[in-house]
């Protein structure tokens, strides 16, 4: 018999859970109670990176991740992942060198640029800097898109998706089967997966397990589709920006976008004209729209992976940076679902460190 799971939760994480799941031969429940596509995952920047300041056991499990994206890219045709690199210049450079030299020793593929290769790299750059990075492996998925695509992409291979289906409470531990009370009646598996972001926190707690959390803000704001002006990431002194496949400029104050203040529309189109300010040709560029999402993050800021103390049958799924993680969250999660198997990359990051 297959094992039988339930998903709680279709962002970008439980997609890539349930897809993993799914193409490995287990019966799987999609259950989130919007359409697929997530909450944080739509108000994401979508870099996928294992960037600068992070312990290396983190990076680690970033670079790995990167890898599973190449896989998983190749497994799922149409996936809009692209591989466009990333130019940083977003500390002083003293920072920018010694991290450089660190990552570079941990293998990044980091390299030091003057002026000059900034300007050829994206010549309509207003103002080049004197130095910045360039990490050509680094790239960015429309996470939305992917999340979809990955839910559709596991119906195929046979899951079931409940939209509009919100789970209310969980009851996992003990021998008995978990089970998931929806605001349709209560559903049965041999395991639950909670990957419903922001929301995973009060659901834990309803079987008793604790998740401690933080949901800091990021507001990013977004153009009408535009002729080509950048050809990669760039991740400026002023802010972090990136151009969709549509053609869509993509800006945030800080990686991933940065609390709003008071006002966040008023935010969002200084945002705007500085962004625009540091693009040559972006004269008629025009302001679209600004979403702000809540990242959701266990409290020390690293994920919460694996089963909590005790319970054998719950596999809890919280991150931030969940865009660049989601394909090896996805592959390591099924792996210990099904074939018992933990790899190692996730030792420091498992659930129950909160038991
Ligand atoms: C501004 C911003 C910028 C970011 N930039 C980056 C970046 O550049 N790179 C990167 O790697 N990461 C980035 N992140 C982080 C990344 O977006 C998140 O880690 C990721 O989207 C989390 O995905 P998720 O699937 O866990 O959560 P979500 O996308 O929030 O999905 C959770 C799902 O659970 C469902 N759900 C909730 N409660 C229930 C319930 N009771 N029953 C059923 N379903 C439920 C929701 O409807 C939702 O679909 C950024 C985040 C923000 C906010």
């Amino acid at each position: 018999m297959p094992r039988e799971v339930i998903v709680i939760g279709a962002g970008i994480i439980g997609a890539s859970i349930a897809w993993h799941l799914a193409k490995a031969g287990a019966k799987v429940t999609i259950l989130d109670k919007a359409e697929p596509g997530g909450v944080a995952t739509p108000c994401s920047f979508g870099w996928i990176n294992a960037s600068f300041g992070n312990p290396e056991p983190y990076y680690r499990l970033r670079i790995r991740a990167m890898a599973e994206w190449k896989r998983l890219a190749a497994e799922v045709p149409n996936l809009p992942v692209r591989w466009q690199g990333g130019l940083c210049w977003d500390r002083p450079r003293s920072e920018l060198e010694t991290l450089g030299a660190e990552h570079s020793s941990w293998g990044y593929g980091v390299r030091k640029l003057g002026r000059d290769e900034v300007a050829r790299i994206e010549p309509n750059l207003a103002d080049p800097p004197d130095f910045a990075l360039l990490v050509a492996e680094e790239g960015a998925a429309e996470p939305q898109a992917s999340a979809r695509m990955l839910v559709i992409d596991a119906q195929r291979h046979g899951a079931r998706l409940i939209a509009g289906g919100e789970a209310i409470a969980l009851h996992a531990g003990g021998t008995s089967r978990a089970r998931v009370e929806t605001n349709d009646g209560t559903l049965e598996a041999d395991e639950i997966v909670l990957a419903a972001g922001g929301a995973s926190a009060d659901l834990a707690a309803s079987s008793g397990v604790s998740l401690p959390m933080k949901t800091p803000p990021g507001l990013l704001v977004h153009s009408r589709p535009y002729a080509p002006l950048l050809n990669g990431l760039v991740m400026a002194d002023r802010l972090h920006m990136r151009q969709t496949a549509e053609g869509r400029l993509v800006a945030g104050a800080d990686y991933g976008g940065a609390d709003p203040g008071p006002n966040a529309e008023a935010t969002a189109r200084r945002l705007f004209d500085t962004m625009r300010s540091m693009l040559e040709g972006a004269g008629a560029l025009e302001y679209d729209s600004y979403t702000l999402g809540f990242r959701p993050t266990p409290l020390d800021g690293f994920p919460a992976l694996g089963r909590p103390k005790g319970i054998e049958n719950l596999y809890v799924a919280v991150t931030h940076s969940g865009v660049t993680l989601a394909p090896a969250i996805g592959l390591f999660a099924a792996q210990e679902i099904l074939d018992s198997i933990r790899d190692p990359l996730l030792a420091p990051y498992r659930a129950d460190r909160f038991d």
